[in-house]
C-alpha cells in the first residue's frame, strides 16, 4: 500500500483562518472583519437585484447546458472587454484584444502567469507591490515565474510610497513584468492619483516594462466603473500593450460564480489569433472550459440597458455604503472617543479594505478582548461593518490604541 506519512502538515490559511476563530466565538458583540466580501447593513451576504433579474430570465429562456468554448462565452468575454477597455477603445475596435472567459480573478492570474511563464521574450520575474493580495505570490510561482518586490505603501503616512514606487521601477531591469491593482488596492486600499497613474505610466514605458493588471474591483472603488478604469484606459492610451484580468466577484457579487477574464492587447490581428491559440493550449489541459452559469449572468446584466443601469446603481450603493462606513468609523475615533492619532487614512483609502496600522498585538487585543476578527497586518474589511456595530469597533480601537 502506497503511504502519505511523508507529507508534511501544510499551514492554514491566513484569511479563512480568521473566519474560523470568529465562527468558535459566542460573544453577541464579535466582528468579522477578515472576509473580503461584500455584506449589506444588516451584516448579510447581498445578490444583487441585477443578477437576481438576469437569473429569472436565463431561467425562462430555457438554455441549455452544452460546454462553453475553451475561451467561454463569447458574448460574456465581449461585453466584459467593453466594460474594461471602455468602447471607444482603439485596441478594442481594431479587435486586437485577445480575451479569455477565466475562473474568477485568481484564474485569469493563473492564466496570465502560466502566459508570461510560457512566451514572456524577457525576464520571467514579475514585480509585486508590497504589500499585496496574499495569493498573487503563490499564483505567479506556481506558473512557473519568479517574483520580486516593489515599494507601494508608506507605513509612515498609512498612504502611497510614490517615491519608492518610481525608484524601484526605475531601478528594475528594462523590460521587468510589473503586476499593478487598477485600483481599490488590496489590501491597502492605496491607490494612485490620476496625475501619479499618468507619471507611472510615462516611467514604465520609459523602462520598456511589461504591465499586467489585476482589476478585481472595478466600480467598487468610487462606485463608478469609468473612474475606476482610468489607470487601464491611460496605459492603454499611452500605448502599452498590457495584459487585464478582470473579476466579477465582488462587483456583481458573484464570488461563488467564478467568473472573470484574462486579456492583453497584441499588435495585429495575426498576432491576436497566435496569442489565443496558445491560450486554448494553456486552458484545455487545466480544466478544459470554463463553467456557465456566472458567464450567463454578467453577459445578460451588461447587454440589457435596463439591467446594466440597475446594476451600475447597486454598484455605486455598495461603494457608498463602504464610504458611509469609513466616514463613521473616523468620526467615532476622533469625536466621540476624542484619539490623539490622525484617522485620515481610513478616509483617504478606498474600496473594500483600510489598512489600518494596528499593530499585531494591538490586533491581538482586539479579537481575545472585543471579539473583534482581523488579520495580523492590520487589514480591516469596512464591508464588515455596519450601522449597528461600528461605534463599538470604533471604542475598541481607541481602546487597544490609547
Ligand atoms: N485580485 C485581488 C487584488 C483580490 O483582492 C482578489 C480577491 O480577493 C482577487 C484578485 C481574486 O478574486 P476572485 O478569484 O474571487 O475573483
Amino acid at each position: 500500500i502506497t503511504s502519505w506519512a511523508h507529507i508534511p502538515q501544510g499551514p492554514p490559511d491566513a484569511i479563512l483562518g480568521v473566519t474560523e476563530a470568529f465562527k468558535k466565538d459566542s460573544h453577541p458583540k464579535k466582528m468579522n472583519l477578515g472576509v473580503g466580501a461584500y455584506r449589506d447593513d444588516a451584516g448579510k451576504p447581498y445578490v444583487l437585484n441585477a443578477v437576481q433579474k438576469a437569473e429569472k430570465k436565463i431561467v425562462e429562456d430555457k438554455l441549455n447546458k452544452e460546454y462553453l468554448p475553451i475561451t467561454g462565452l463569447p458574448s460574456f468575454t465581449k461585453e466584459a472587454a467593453t466594460l474594461a477597455y471602455g468602447a471607444d477603445s482603439e485596441p478594442l475596435q481594431e479587435g486586437r484584444i485577445a480575451i479569455t472567459q477565466s475562473i474568477s480573478g485568481t484564474g485569469g492570474l493563473r492564466i496570465a502567469g502560466e502566459f508570461l511563464s510560457r512566451f514572456y521574450p524577457h525576464n520571467k520575474k514579475i514585480y509585486l507591490p508590497i504589500p499585496t493580495w496574499g495569493n498573487h505570490n503563490a499564483v505567479f510561482k506556481s506558473s512557473g515565474l519568479e517574483t520580486e518586490q516593489y515599494r507601494y505603501f508608506k507605513k509612515s503616512t498609512n498612504g502611497l510610497d510614490f517615491e519608492g514606487f518610481l525608484e524601484d521601477i526605475q531601478n528594475a531591469p528594462r523590460n521587468s513584468i510589473f503586476m499593478i491593482h487598477a485600483c481599490a488596492h488590496n489590501p491597502t486600499g492605496v491607490d494612485p492619483t490620476p496625475a501619479q497613474w499618468d507619471e507611472l505610466s510615462k516611467v514604465i514605458k520609459g523602462r520598456g516594462h511589461f504591465p499586467l493588471f489585476d482589476m478585481a474591483y472595478q466600480g467598487f472603488a468610487s462606485g463608478d466603473t469609468n473612474h475606476d478604469a482610468y489607470a487601464i484606459r491611460k496605459f492603454v492610451a499611452d500605448g502599452h500593450r498590457i495584459a487585464l484580468t478582470q473579476s466579477f466577484a465582488k462587483n456583481m457579487g458573484l464570488y461563488g460564480e467564478r467568473v472573470g477574464t484574462f486579456s492583453i492587447i497584441s499588435e495585429s490581428l495575426k498576432e491576436k489569433a497566435a496569442i489565443e491559440s496558445q491560450i486554448k493550449l494553456i486552458i484545455r489541459p487545466m480544466y478544459s472550459n470554463p463553467p456557465i452559469n456566472g458567464a450567463r449572468i454578467v453577459s445578460y446584466v451588461l447587454s440589457d440597458p435596463a439591467l446594466y443601469k440597475e446594476w451600475l446603481g447597486e454598484v455605486k450603493l455598495m461603494a457608498d455604503r463602504i464610504i458611509t462606513m469609513r466616514n463613521k468609523l473616523k468620526y467615532h475615533l476622533v469625536e466621540d472617543f476624542g484619539s490623539k492619532y490622525s484617522w485620515d487614512h481610513i478616509t483617504n483609502q478606498i474600496g473594500m479594505f483600510c489598512y489600518s496600522g494596528l499593530n499585531p498585538e494591538q490586533v491581538d487585543r482586539l479579537i481575545k478582548e472585543y471579539h473583534v476578527y482581523l488579520t495580523k497586518d492590520g487589514r480591516i474589511s469596512i464591508a464588515g461593518i455596519s450601522s449597528s456595530n461600528v461605534k463599538y469597533l470604533a471604542e475598541a480601537i481607541h481602546e487597544v490604541t490609547r
